[in-house]
């Protein structure tokens, strides 16, 4: 019988984290306050993060030990199936070896649960009652919603409006876990009033309603804030999937040539990633691919620049890929992609040449998703799709070339809740937005400028 799933043991769960900062070449430049544009010290974000993730943000320890009620929890869900895909393979006549690393597996359906997990013991740690944040499609509202069970912290969501609207499955799965979802822009913040008095019909964006949740949380003593992705301590939190995979392709006696995942802020393709970065780091010969859409092409089109994380800006400025903090991406169907910007770290290391980013149409993504549902069998996220999409491309060249290479990607999520996008692409609805040039250099023209 043919080796299809490589599993791991409990004891297998790491016990440390991998931190990216004590390899890189170069150190991502420091955040700055967003009034005084002076580097934020852990004062500044004290208010909204728990200690224990301000140093987390800012260490260079290369090892950061997970704590055992973490620990606990991942034991849930992790260690994740690392699988082998024969059949795509065999549909493709690849000589390729195509991998693929599943996080679907969490209660939360997408690896989000890796970080809201620790964000939320810490925080409990801390002392804080309630967590105010935010939600595009709904994959991270969920996992923190879950998180919060888990350690008792109330949840409060702001949820991207058109998102709450047109899918309520992801809201439903939130409340059943007892989280508070309010569609944004609401009038219960500041931030949300003033987008509502100009256009009340806003369908909101990720920024506007990071705005919300800041907000919430930097006027409530008993409130702090967590973030999705984007942030250094959330890619560290993540590279639980990248040692997972290190230690799988030793029992698989094999070593991957190409990594590949989807960025919408990074902190999946950070997480798979960095520990093999470290090798790439430490010369070894390997390739890392970041696919994002072309819709919001962040890393392929944007500019390494400061830019604030919201659209109100209020959040510290971050050295990243962005393009503009008051760019609203077309509404496509992988909502976690559509962030403005990159997680500094990501950002820091494509612009080394360490990581290489690609974008593509999202018709030739969902022709990929359903390819792969047709010979693996789960039906893929449309985020985790993209990455789907490049690793068919690169064992299509394998083809041509003749080369036998190792591909790993990340199934960074499980698409069961995106039916609906699957029902519009298999009805013909799904079309190709129009790069949105004039709206991006329109966003790019109000950037901050820091000299
Ligand atoms: C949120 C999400 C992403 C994008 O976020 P990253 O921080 O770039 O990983 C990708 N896939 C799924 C399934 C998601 O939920």
């Amino acid at each position: 019988m043919k080796r299809t799933k490589i599993v791991l043991e409990d004891k297998d769960i790491p016990a440390k984290w991998y931190n990216i900062m004590a390899d890189m070449p170069n150190l991502p430049k420091p955040p700055l306050h967003p009034g005084t544009r002076k580097p934020v010290g852990p004062d500044d974000l004290s208010t909204i993060f728990p200690m224990a993730l301000i140093e987390q943000e800012v260490s260079q320890e290369r090892w950061i030990t997970i704590p055992d009620e973490v620990l606990d929890c991942y034991a849930l869900w992790r260690p994740s199936p690392l699988y082998r895909a024969h059949r795509l393979e065999k549909a493709l006549a690849t000589p390729a070896r195509i991998y693929y690393k599943y996080e679907g597996v969490s209660p939360a359906g997408s690896h989000k649960a890796n970080t809201s997990i620790p964000q939320a013991y810490y925080n409990k740690q801390a002392g804080v009652r309630r967590i105010a944040t935010e939600t595009g499609a709904g994959q991270w509202g969920a996992a923190i919603s879950l998180a919060g069970v888990f350690f008792g912290l109330e949840i409060t969501v702001y949820m991207v409006r058109v998102s709450y609207n047109q899918k309520p499955y992801r809201r439903i799965s939130m409340e059943t876990w007892g989280a508070t979802v309010h569609p944004s822009p609401s009038n219960l913040t500041n931030a949300g009033r003033a987008i509502l008095d100009k256009d009340p019909d806003s369908h909101g964006s990720l920024g506007i309603a990071i705005s919300e949740a800041v907000e919430d949380a930097a006027t409530h003593k008993d409130t702090n804030y967590a973030l999705g992705s984007v942030l250094n301590h959330v890619v560290l939190h993540q590279t639980v999937i990248g040692l997972e995979l290190k230690k799988q392709f030793e029992i698989a006696g094999d070593y991957p040539d190409i990594v590949i995942a989807c960025c919408g802020g990074g902190s999946n393709l950070g997480g798979l990633s960095f520990p093999f970065l470290y090798d790439k780091i430490h010369g070894k010969e390997l390739r890392v691919i970041a696919v994002e859409p072309d819709s919001c092409p962040t890393l392929t089109k944007g500019q390494f620049r400061y830019d604030f994380g919201d659209t109100a800006g209020l959040t510290p400025l971050l050295m990243m890929y962005t393009l503009g903090h008051s760019f609203v991406p077309p509404g496509i169907h992988a909502g976690g992609l559509r962030y403005h910007a990159d997680s500094p770290l990501v950002s820091q290391l494509t612009h080394d040449g360490l990581i290489e980013a690609r974008s593509y149409p999202q018709t030739e993504v969902f022709n990929s998703a359903i390819l792969f549902a047709k010979t693996e069998g789960i039906i893929p996220a449309p985020e985790s799709s993209h990455a789907i999409k490049c690793a068919i491309d690169e064992a299509m060249r394998c083809r041509e070339e003749g080369k036998e290479k190792a591909i790993v990607f990340n199934l960074s999520g499980h698409g069961y809740l995106d039916l609906a996008a699957y029902a519009d692409f298999l009805d013909g609805k799904i079309i190709d937005s129009v790069y949105p040039a004039d709206k991006i250099n329109e966003a790019l023209r109000c950037l901050p400028i820091i000299d």
